[in-house]
């Protein structure tokens, strides 16, 4: 360990650099830049308007990309922290992980990537990437947020073998079949733990779930009856966020200890030797199975309930409806869009509707297929 970091951390100072050599970033580090530049972002922003399971209009209270994102930088640097990793690479690449997503959650990625497949397809992580690397535009220099290499292969958490050896740097490890830092293999575990443990929480609040069905998973159970016996009285909302809040903390302290294991079993000297390890980060293989089978009951308790298909079903039918009314006519989308039209008319659409946040991805069906609604 070094000035309180691991030898096997992310070290700003030796970053693989950027696509376009900048100035050095002090007195922050170049990973402090990369985050600070993520939250300057209008895709962050959109975020507030995207969700997962429930529609942004369904609700208040439910979580939506933005605070998901929160919640896993809030468990990524928790982790980070205590493995002696780099606090903001890990933030950065939990704040930008989901920037690639369209509106209306996974359905909305399913129908774009089929209506994608005769041009390429869609990818959400390989969007992400986009994102940063060319959609945005605010900076004078260069196209994008110009990241540094570090963050960029944490942002591309996936990628397909067709995809791959499009994407030059960041896409080599996907072929020689390496890891990304540490950083980036928590930031993913802590999507993980941030999403399977407040579905728990919006499916009580929804009313889909129930906590007698929930009783059925043992992780739930266990904690839930922990919380019961400290608290006989307690009820409703606070018994809830006694028992969640217990989840994760198991589930943050058993991956750190795992990991603590794995690294001292493989004894990575620093990050290229991490790159070339298997997956170091990891829950154990007992909480791994209990955290699955909490991920299988959402899945087809929340996921697959009837109220969530049917809107899902909607997304589908908007999302394909004006895919194909802008494919036909490329003049009814806003300019910007028109103008990347002549290069790539496929792209340009999937770009605009992927970029969509909920609220305006319904507006904008609205005004393209409603004739009483001003164009
Ligand atoms: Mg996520």
């Amino acid at each position: 360990m070094s000035n309180g970091r691991a030898l096997y951390a992310a070290d700003s100072a030796k970053s693989q650099g950027r696509r376009y050599a900048e100035p050095p970033a002090t007195p922050r580090s170049e990973f402090q830049r990369d985050r600070d530049r993520i939250i300057h972002s209008t895709a962050f922003r959109r975020l507030e308007y995207k969700t997962q399971v429930f529609v942004n209009h369904e609700g208040d209270l439910f979580r939506t990309r933005l605070t998901h994102s929160i919640e896993v930088a809030q468990i990524g640097r928790t982790i980070a922290r205590l493995l002696a990793l780099d606090e903001d690479l890990t933030e950065t690449i939990a704040l930008a992980h989901d920037l690639g997503h369209t509106p209306f959650g996974h359905v909305g990625q399913d129908v774009l990537n089929e209506c994608m497949k005769p041009h390429g397809g869609f990818e959400h992580n390989l969007q992400s990437l986009r994102v940063v690397d060319e959609l945005e535009q605010k900076y004078a220099e260069f196209e994008g947020l110009n990241l540094t290499f570090e963050a960029r292969e944490g942002i591309l958490k996936h990628c397909s073998p067709r995809n791959a050896p499009l994407l030059g740097d960041v896409g080599r490890r996907f072929i020689e079949g390496r890891q990304p830092s540490l950083e980036a293999q928590i930031a993913n575990l802590a999507d993980e733990i941030a999403y399977n443990n407040h579905d728990v929480d919006d499916g009580l609040r929804s009313g889909l779930i129930s906590l007698e069905q929930l009783e059925t998973v043992p992780l739930f159970r266990r904690h839930l009856d922990a919380v019961r016996e400290r608290y006989p009285k307690l009820t409703d909302r606070r018994l809830i966020h006694e028992t969640v809040r217990r989840m994760i903390n198991t589930l943050v302290v058993d991956l750190v200890q795992q990991t603590q294991a794995k690294l001292a079993e493989h004894k990575p000297g620093n990050l290229d030797e991490v790159r070339q390890c298997p997956p170091l980060a990891a829950f154990s293989p007992a909480m791994k199975a209990e955290h699955m089978e909490l991920k299988r009951f959402l899945f087809q308790n929340l996921y697959r309930h009837y109220r969530v298909v049917r809107m899902s079903e909607k997304a589908k039918r908007l999302i394909r409806e004006m895919f194909d009314a802008f494919m036909a006519n490329a003049k009814l989308m806003p300019p910007e869009f028109q103008a990347r039209a002549e290069q790539d008319p496929a792209r340009a659409v999937c770009d605009y509707i992927a970029g969509m946040t909920d609220r305006y991805a319904i507006r904008e069906y609205k005004r393209i297929f409603d004739i009483e609604e001003l164009a």
